[in-house]
């Protein structure tokens, strides 16, 4: 055969869609920290999930931050680095199917015949509640949790804006918002929230060493992170939950309540 007639090579690695976690390198699973340990290239995003790419991924790793690419950039390099390397991770913050641009990367290389598959991540939804110790759902207070956003150059798909959201009073947990905090206020407002509805922001939960925990209310939340100058990487939560730990009155949780039978134990009361 010419060179010409011969087949193009085949792609021989696949492209793992790791979630980093949160920040701290120990909130990556186990199986994001295995592919990380075997992996022959690493396109990680930005800052937040570097110290894992260190700690985790083997000497001699190709490591490229993906910080200044285009989405057509990132797709190609993963798609040529998956023709030299088995195993070849693409490690975003928290988990990868939240504002992550996942579909945008997996559509072209499905389209060149490159496998590739999901490793999920600690969201920092779910590190930002944990770092301040509070519940997303409580017995008789909410059931529900949001995860949503404000619009900020992304447009909002109808229907969805923040006052719609908050009507049903459950947890809303607000991504990529901490600069739009006055949209958020109105939001609530317009959803008929009270001026002490408790609120919560955390900056660089699990950040070893910089987290930050901001309380307040509706009517003084936006002034008090103006006070502790946090202006990123910051989760903004909603949420009628907030504060149960201090409340006089808590409805029980049915599954640990002596006199709910189920599955697993009988009523003794
Ligand atoms: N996929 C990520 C979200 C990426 S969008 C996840 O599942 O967490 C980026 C937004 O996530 C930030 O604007 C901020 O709202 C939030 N965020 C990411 N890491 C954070 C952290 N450690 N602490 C608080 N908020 C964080």
């Amino acid at each position: 055969m010419t060179e010409a007639q011969l087949p193009a090579p085949r792609p021989l690695g696949k492209v793992w869609f790791v979630g980093a976690g949160p920040g701290d390198p120990e909130l990556i699973t186990l199986k994001g920290q295995r592919l990380l340990a075997q992996a022959g290239a690493v396109l990680f995003a930005g800052s937040l999930v570097d110290q894992a790419v260190t700690l985790y991924a083997p000497a001699g790793c190709l490591v490229r931050d993906s910080k200044d690419m285009t989405l057509e950039q990132m797709s190609d390099w993963l798609a040529e680095q998956a023709a030299r390397h088995a195993t070849v991770v693409r490690l975003q913050t928290g988990d990868p199917g939240l504002y992550g641009a996942l579909i945008e990367m997996t559509r072209p290389l499905t389209a060149l015949g490159i496998d590739w598959a999901v490793v999920p991540g600690v969201s920092s939804a779910m590190a930002s509640m944990a770092a301040a110790g509070e519940s997303m759902t409580l017995p008789e207070v909410t059931q529900t949790v949001i995860l949503t956003r404000v619009e900020g150059r992304t447009p909002m798909p109808e229907g969805e804006d923040l006052a719609a959201l908050a009507a049903h009073r459950s947890t809303l947990c607000i991504f990529l918002s901490i600069t739009l905090m006055h949209k958020i206020e109105a939001g609530l407002r317009a959803a008929g929230w009270p001026e002490d509805a408790p609120m919560l922001v955390v900056h660089k939960a699990s950040w070893p060493g910089q987290e930050r925990i901001v309380r307040g209310t509706l009517a003084d939340i936006k002034q008090r992170c103006r006070e502790a100058g946090i202006v990123s990487q910051a989760m903004v939560v909603a949420s009628p939950t907030l504060g149960a730990a201090d409340w006089e009155t808590l409805a029980r949780s049915k599954l640990y309540d002596p006199t709910f039978t189920h599955r697993f134990r009988k009523a003794t009361a």
